[in-house]
C-alpha cells in the first residue's frame, strides 16, 4: 500500500536531522530555495555544547542550562538535552564532522559565557556551522528513504477537521502549488531575526512557524523571549554577521571609543557575563555614544585568520584589520527562545504536527539560552521526534479539507516598517509605550496588507512582551525593571490574543 511521506519543511540542522532519522519512512523535504541554503546552521560559529571535558559532566551542563534559563528553563528538559549531548557529538562525528582535537587527541573545547567549564566542541576554529551542513546534507543526499525538493517552499499547514493537520501546502519557485497529504508533519522553518531590522539570521527567518501553527490552534509559548547577541559586527551590513562569543572566551574585551574597558562596571564576571547582561551593556554604550568595540588585539592579535577564520573575513571585508585594530560592535536580533509550545518530542499537541529546532519551543531554555544550545536542542529533538512519528500510526493524510490558499506575504516597504519598529520597541529594552505603538501598527498593517505570517508573527512577540510587566533572561522592560513571582510562562493562541492585549481592551472599552 502507498505510504504517506512524513513532510518536513525546513533542511537547516533541525530538517535534515530529524529527516535523517526518520528512515526508513519515507520523507519529503521541502528544502527552500537549496538544501541547507539560507539556513542561521550554516552560519553557526561557536559550535555545540556537550559535557566532553574531564573536569565535566553532563549534570554541571544541566545546571548551567537552567541558571540561564532565569527561572523559565524546563529543568526535565534541560537533562534531557545534557545527558545526549556527548552521543550527538559522536553520532556527527561518525557522519563525518571533524571536531577541533587536541595535539593529544583530546577534544579541543571552547570556554562560553555563563557555561562553568569549557564544554563548546568546534570545528576549524569558528566554521562548526557549515561543516555540520556539509555533512548533514551529503548524508541526505546519499540516501534513498529522502525526496529533497529544491526550489520548493512550505506555505501554510493543511487542516484537519476541527484539531489536526494532514499535511503542507507547498509552492515552488514559480509559483505552483501542490498539497502534500503527510503521515506527520514537520516544521523546522528556523527563529525570527528576520523580523528585525538589525539581526544575524538569514532574512527569511520570519516566525512562519509561529503563525501556521497558530492558525491550526496551537499554542505559541514564551514569544517575548528574544536573545540579542552583544558582539554583531556594526558594519551596516544585513544580515549583521557576528563576531562569536569564543573570542570573549579567548580574552577578547569590550571597550569605548577611548579604549576603555565597560564590561566591569556592569557584572562581575565583566565579559564572560550571560549573554542579555552584555547585550544590554553593550546596547546602551552605543544608545549614549560612548560607543562599543571589541577589541581582541592583544588576546588573539595575529593568530586571527587561522583561529576565527570567519569573523576574519567579515572584518577584512570592511576595511577593518582585527589582528591590529578593536572591531565595532552593537547588539543584533540572534535567537528566538520561544516559539510553537512543544513536548521534548517537538510534538505540538495538534494531531500530526511536529515543530523542531528554533522554530519550536520545548522550554528548555527558559528566558535565555545558554550559548551553543540550540543546535544540540535540534539535534535532539529532531532525534526524538523521528522515533516518535515511527512509532505513532497515523491515517491524517486520509482526511479531507477544503483547498487552501497561503496567507499574501509581507515585503518591500512595509516589511522594512515592520523591522525598525520591532528593533526599536521590541528590541533588547522594552516599555508599555513602546510596545503599544508596536501592537498599534501591527494592527493597522494587518488591516491593510492581510495577516501575512509576518505580521502575525511579530505580534505574538510584541503581545507577550507587553503581558510580561518584569524583566527576566532576555526580556528587559525599563517600566518594570524587576522581577515577579511566581514565574509563569506565557502560552498564547490566536484566540487568547485577542483577548488578552491591553491595548486591545482599553480600545474595545473605548468604543
Ligand atoms: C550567525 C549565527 C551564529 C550562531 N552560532 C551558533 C553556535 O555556535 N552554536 C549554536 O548552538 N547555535 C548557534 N546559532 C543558532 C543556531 O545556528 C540556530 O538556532 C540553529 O541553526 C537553528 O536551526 P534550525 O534548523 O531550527 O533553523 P535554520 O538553520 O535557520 O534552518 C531553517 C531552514 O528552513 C528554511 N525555510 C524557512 N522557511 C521555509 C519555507 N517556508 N519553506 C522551506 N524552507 C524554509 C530556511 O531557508 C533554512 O534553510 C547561531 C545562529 C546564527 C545566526
Amino acid at each position: 500500500m502507498h505510504q504517506a511521506p512524513v513532510v518536513i519543511v525546513g533542511s537547516g540542522i533541525a530538517g535534515l536531522w530529524t529527516a535523517l532519522h526518520a528512515a526508513p519512512l519515507p520523507v519529503v523535504l521541502l528544502a527552500g530555495n537549496s538544501l541547507g541554503g539560507d539556513s542561521s546552521t550554516g552560519w553557526a560559529q561557536g559550535g555545540i555544547a556537550a559535557a566532553l571535558g574531564e573536569d565535566d559532566s553532563p549534570a554541571l551542563h544541566a545546571e548551567d542550562t537552567v541558571a540561564a534559563g532565569a527561572g523559565l528553563a524546563d529543568e526535565a528538559a534541560a537533562w534531557l538535552l545534557a545527558e545526549a549531548a556527548p552521543d550527538e557529538i559522536r553520532a556527527l562525528e561518525d557522519l563525518g564532522v571533524s571536531f577541533d582535537r587536541l595535539a593529544d587527541g583530546r577534544w579541543a573545547l571552547s570556554r562560553e559565557a555563563a557555561h562553568s567549564r569549557a564544554r563548546v566542541a568546534r570545528v576549524g576554529g569558528d566554521r562548526a556551522g557549515q561543516a555540520i551542513l556539509d555533512a548533514l546534507t551529503a548524508a541526505a543526499r546519499a540516501t534513498t528513504h529522502i525526496e529533497i525538493r529544491e526550489g520548493w517552499f512550505g506555505r501554510g499547514l493543511l487542516q484537519r477537521g476541527n484539531h489536526g493537520c494532514r499535511g503542507v501546502l507547498a509552492q515552488d519557485t514559480s509559483g505552483n502549488r501542490q498539497e502534500i497529504p503527510a503521515r506527520a508533519s514537520v516544521v523546522a522553518t528556523g527563529g525570527l531575526g528576520g523580523l528585525y531590522a538589525t539581526t544575524t539570521n538569514p532574512a527569511g527567518n520570519r516566525g512562519q512557524a509561529l503563525a501556521w501553527a497558530a492558525r491550526l490552534g496551537a499554542f505559541i509559548r514564551d514569544p517575548e523571549f528574544v536573545q540579542f547577541h552583544p558582539t554583531a559586527i556594526d558594519i551596516g551590513r544585513d544580515p549583521a554577521p557576528l563576531a562569536t562569543e569564543a573570542l570573549r572566551g579567548d580574552g577578547a574585551v569590550l571597550v569605548d571609543r577611548h579604549g576603555r574597558r565597560f564590561m566591569p562596571d556592569f557584572h562581575p564576571d565583566a565579559e564572560l557575563a550571560p549573554r542579555d547582561v552584555v547585550a544590554r551593556a553593550v546596547h546602551q554604550q552605543v544608545q549614549s555614544g560612548s560607543g562599543a568595540f571589541l577589541d581582541a588585539v592583544g588576546a588573539v592579535g595575529e593568530q586571527f585568520p587561522g583561529r576565527f577564520p570567519t569573523v576574519f573575513d567579515s572584518c577584512m571585508a570592511a576595511g577593518i584589520d582585527p589582528r591590529v585594530q578593536p572591531i565595532p560592535v552593537a547588539p543584533a536580533e540572534h535567537y528566538h527562545m520561544g516559539g510553537v509550545a512543544t513536548d521534548s518530542d517537538g510534538f505540538s499537541e495538534i494531531p500530526g504536527l511536529y515543530v523542531i529546532g528554533e522554530a519550536g519551543c520545548t522550554g528548555v531554555h527558559g528566558a535565555n539560552r545558554l550559548a551553543s544550545n540550540s543546535l544540540l536542542d535540534a539535534l535532539v529533538t529532531g532525534g526524538r521526534a523521528a522515533r516518535r512519528i515511527r512509532d505513532t500510526e497515523s491515517n491524517l493524510h486520509l482526511a479531507r479539507g477544503p483547498a487552501e490558499k497561503p496567507e499574501p506575504a509581507l515585503s518591500g516597504r512595509p516589511m522594512r516598517e515592520l523591522r525598525q519598529a520591532m528593533t526599536r520597541h521590541a528590541g533588547v529594552e522594552r516599555s508599555a509605550e513602546g510596545l503599544e505603538s508596536l501592537v498599534e501598527l501591527i494592527g493597522a498593517m494587518t488591516a491593510e496588507h492581510g495577516p501575512a505570517d509576518a505580521l502575525v508573527a511579530a505580534r505574538f512577540v510584541a503581545a507577550g512582551a507587553l503581558l510580561r510587566e518584569e524583566s527576566r533572561g532576555a526580556h528587559a522592560r525599563v517600566d518594570f525593571p524587576g522581577q515577579t513571582a511566581p514565574v509563569t510562562h506565557t502560552e498564547l493562541n490566536l484566540e487568547r490574543l485577542e483577548q488578552m492585549l491591553p491595548s486591545e481592551r482599553r480600545k474595545r472599552g473605548a468604543a
